[in-house]
């Protein structure tokens, strides 16, 4: 089952993954993730995503359909989509790529929040550059300040991050992304991420996915 992980910068969408990839049997396929290993490798499509995510805009569609084309190639099973589509235009696209193939995406999980929390957990997090897992500082620490409880790297702030890059990203997220409700509603499945823990969100997913 292929499934998509909507949901504003900072709802959960990585930290679900996170959960749904160790306790089954799913691979992560994060967009923000692929360019960001571009970018540290400074390779020519790092370059170019780079000045389109420090501004809190997205890359081209044509971009990032490539990519996302050269990853199906090899997984295109039991995926946990996460940041990809962004947009309707990807969404279709998506929906071309995986019919080729006779696949397609399944079930679209909604990480509904309100936006008055969004801010706190995007300036707060912190990731490690190894795994990828993320924190916060304050809700979710690491055992040891600064450090990943996994692999013990130094865990890093996203440039993107930085306050002054966030309301532009929630503005991209409301005029691109969220039109994304509606495309998907015939195989939507809400799930209220407000006011609890991970762990709770990720059992109200199972619970959903079951049925
Ligand atoms: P978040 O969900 O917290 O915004 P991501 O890691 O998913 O973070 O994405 C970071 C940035 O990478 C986005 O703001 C955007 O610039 C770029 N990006 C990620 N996925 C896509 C995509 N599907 N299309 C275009 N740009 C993308």
């Amino acid at each position: 089952m292929n499934i998509l992980l909507l949901g504003a910068p900072g709802s959960g969408k990585g930290t679900q993954s996170e959960f749904l990839c160790e306790k089954n049997n799913y691979i992560h396929l994060s967009t923000g993730d692929l360019f960001r290993k571009n970018i540290g490798n400074e390779t020519e499509l790092g370059v170019l995503a780079k000045s389109y995510i420090n501004k809190g805009i997205l890359v081209p569609d044509e971009v990032t359909n490539k990519m996302v084309e050269e990853y199906l190639k090899d997984n295109s099973d039991n995926v946990i989509f996460d940041g990809y589509p962004r947009n309707v235009e990807q969404a279709k696209e998506l929906d071309k790529m995986l019919n080729s193939i006779n696949k397609m995406l399944n079930c679209v999980v909604y990480l509904d929040i309100d936006d008055s929390v969004l801010i706190d957990r995007i300036v707060n997090r912190v990731v490690c550059p190894v795994c990828k897992r993320s924190y916060h500082l304050i809700n979710r620490k690491p055992k040891v300040a600064n450090k990943c409880d996994f692999d013990n790297a130094d865990l890093q702030s996203r440039e993107d991050d930085k306050l002054d890059k966030v309301s532009k990203r929630l503005e991209t997220y409301n005029n691109q992304t969220k039109p994304l409700i509606d495309f998907y509603k015939d195989r939507l499945i809400k799930i209220n991420a407000n006011n609890k823990k991970p762990i709770e969100v990720y059992k109200d997913i199972i619970e959903a996915l079951k049925k």
